[in-house]
């Protein structure tokens, strides 16, 4: 296979080369990366992910020309992504230099591990959510939109305790299909990342 084409091979097949798991795409890392890092909309972080997604080494110097910021820009966001375990480098000798270069890749199985670590997290946090909605009946004041459950509201004799207005029953049925579909959209994201997806 040609260097161009080997380039080109589709990214969940590279880590899957590389760890034996499946379903890591570009879409997946572009979208997620910037998120564990807390960096969504930063274009250097991005610009850096693009460039770097075809699984061959780039230095600082090419991948800030690539970009079209300073070096020292691509160099700061680096060492963040290395401090987050997302990215590891190669020091390569220049010929003829007393210097070494940086050769950056991104670090495939890690952002596999941690990516697949928060989505666990997330998937946590929203079943906890939905064993609340699903154990609980809920009012709401019709003015503020404030919202008690069916011991609060009784407590405080179904009366918002801003405003005053009498307190109303809400259907939260939306909210629980909500959370069901999302859980659900998480875990299928879950089991096609770690290559676990079962035939339904
Ligand atoms: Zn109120």
């Amino acid at each position: 296979m040609s260097s161009k084409r080997k380039a080109k091979k589709a990214s969940s097949e590279r880590s899957a080369e590389k760890g034996g798991q499946v379903g890591l795409d570009a879409k997946t890392i572009e979208e997620l990366v910037p998120i564990l890092l807390h960096s969504r909309g930063n274009p250097v972080i991005s610009g850096i992910i693009k460039n770097l997604e075809s699984g061959e080494a780039v230095s600082d110097d090419d991948l800030a020309a690539l970009i079209g910021v300073k070096v020292n820009t691509v160099r700061t966001e680096l060492n963040e992504l290395y401090a987050n375990g997302m990215v590891t480098f190669e020091k390569r000798k220049i010929p003829n230099q007393k210097w070494y270069a940086y050769f950056w890749k991104l670090d495939m199985n890690n952002i596999n591990y941690l990516i697949q670590q928060r989505i666990k997290k997330v998937i946590e946090i929203l079943n906890k959510r939905l064993q609340y909605e699903t154990s609980h009946s809920f009012f709401y004041c019709p003015k503020d939109g404030k919202r008690y459950t069916f011991e609060e509201a009784l407590e405080y004799g179904f009366r918002c305790t801003d405003c005053g207005t009498q307190l109303q029953a809400q259907d939260n049925k939306e909210i629980v299909e909500r959370l069901r579909s999302e859980i659900s959209r998480l875990t299928q994201l879950l089991e096609s990342i770690s290559g676990q997806r079962k035939e339904s």
